[in-house]
């Protein structure tokens, strides 16, 4: 049986990195039927959206998708098509495996966590109040009036708005993953010894759906403890659940522990639907170079085989990338270590196929 999955090429450097991915994905055995689906600024202009309901339609259907990154223009006009995709399916959580495999120039070795992030509220719920609007003076004149403090009159307003039912399926999520995929703790981050009503509530589900996961060990770390912990000592860790802010800042640590953008992959995962997607951008400089690591999408590419249950594939695809990386000649120019010419994204995919053959 064929699996029908989206395919998203992006744009900037997103069609090459996806191309050597549906390369190496075909290379596993695994049947697919693309259905590609373009977004972005440059599907703009003929579809007057840069997400063309379509695009939607697909992943709603297909319930699988994997994507390239896509540019988000400065002061353009339109909002992020990344957020809106994540908006419209509800991908609440958002996972980035970060883990060290040998040959990338790193820090650490043997890391290997889990950031689960929630996607959908806190600060980046996007209610906002512009410094001398009236919207924003209502709210100052109602914090003032219902005894909650004073607030400047020339301030502008960004709610952090953490709700229960947001909390948790994003934290229940991390501990069926726990379950799923074998790992042994959850840490669930917070500031709730400042901020009592979310980062507390929070804190507060974690602790109750920790009681539902006996077989899974629970702790809580305070936000900016974790990030010397992370740096100190990251093997401490295997899956790590935070609310959007946090969960942002945190995988973008962990991915420099283990080597940095080359290597991230991620999913944006709800109910039912899952996104597939490196943790890079679409480095626009660096667009139809044939120049960059095609591997945080190759590794997106193994989380969405084990995603479809074909995990026979997906542990022979991420030893193939494995074995590319630690040989380090067929590897582009952020993962070399010595001074031998770094290869293009065309020939790391031709070097994982090689693997997967031998
Ligand atoms: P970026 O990740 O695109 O690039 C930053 C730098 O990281 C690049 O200049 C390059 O040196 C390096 N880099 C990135 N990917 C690489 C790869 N695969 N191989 C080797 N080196 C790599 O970040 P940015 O410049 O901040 O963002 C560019 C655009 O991408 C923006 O419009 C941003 O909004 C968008 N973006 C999209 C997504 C997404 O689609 N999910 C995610 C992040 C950023």
């Amino acid at each position: 049986m064929a699996y029908t999955v989206t395919l998203i090429p992006g744009d900037g450097i997103g069609p090459e990195v996806i191309e050597a991915t549906r390369r190496v994905l075909e290379a596993t055995g695994v049947a697919f039927n693309w259905e590609l689906a373009h977004i972005g600024a440059e599907v703009m202009d003929k579809c007057g959206t840069p997400l063309p309901e379509s695009v939607i339609e697909s992943v709603r259907k297909n319930r699988v998708a994997i994507k390239g990154p896509v540019t988000t223009p400065v002061g353009s006009g339109f909002r992020s098509v990344n957020v809106a995709l994540r908006k419209e399916l509800d991908l609440y959580a958002c996972v980035r495996p970060c883990k060290t495999y040998y040959g990338v120039p790193s820090f650490y070795s043997d890391v290997d966590i889990i950031v689960v992030r929630e996607n959908t509220e806190d600060l980046y719920a996007g209610i906002e109040f512009e410094k001398g609007t009236p919207e924003a003076a209502r709210l100052i004149k109602l914090a003032a009036e219902v005894g909650r403090g004073i607030i400047r009159e020339d301030s502008g307003i960004s709610l952090k708005v953490i709700s229960e039912t947001g909390s948790r399926r994003v934290i229940k999520f991390a501990f069926e993953y726990a379950r799923a995929y074998k790992r042994k703790k959850v840490t669930a981050l917070h500031k709730a010894n400042i901020m009592k009503f979310s980062d507390g509530l929070f804190l507060a589900v974690a602790r109750e759906v920790a009681q539902e996961y006996p077989d899974v060990e629970f702790e809580d770390r305070i936000i900016d403890n974790m990030t010397m912990q992370l740096v100190k000592r990251p093997r401490q860790f295997d899956i790590v659940v935070a609310p959007n802010l946090y969960g942002d800042i945190i995988s973008d640590l962990c991915a420099g522990l283990v080597g940095g953008l080359g290597v991230a992959p991620g999913a944006n995962v709800g109910d039912e639907i899952a996104v597939f997607e490196p943790t890079h951008g679409s480095a626009p400089k660096y667009a139809r170079q044939n120049r960059v690591n095609p591997m945080s999408t190759m590794l997106s590419g193994v989380m969405m085989l084990r995603y479809l249950g074909e995990v026979e594939a997906a542990d022979r695809l991420e030893a193939a990338i494995a074995g590319v990386i630690a040989e380090g000649k067929n590897v582009t120019y952020d993962m070399k270590l010595d001074d031998t010419p770094a290869v293009g994204t065309a020939q790391v995919a031709n070097a994982v196929i090689k693997k997967l053959e031998e």
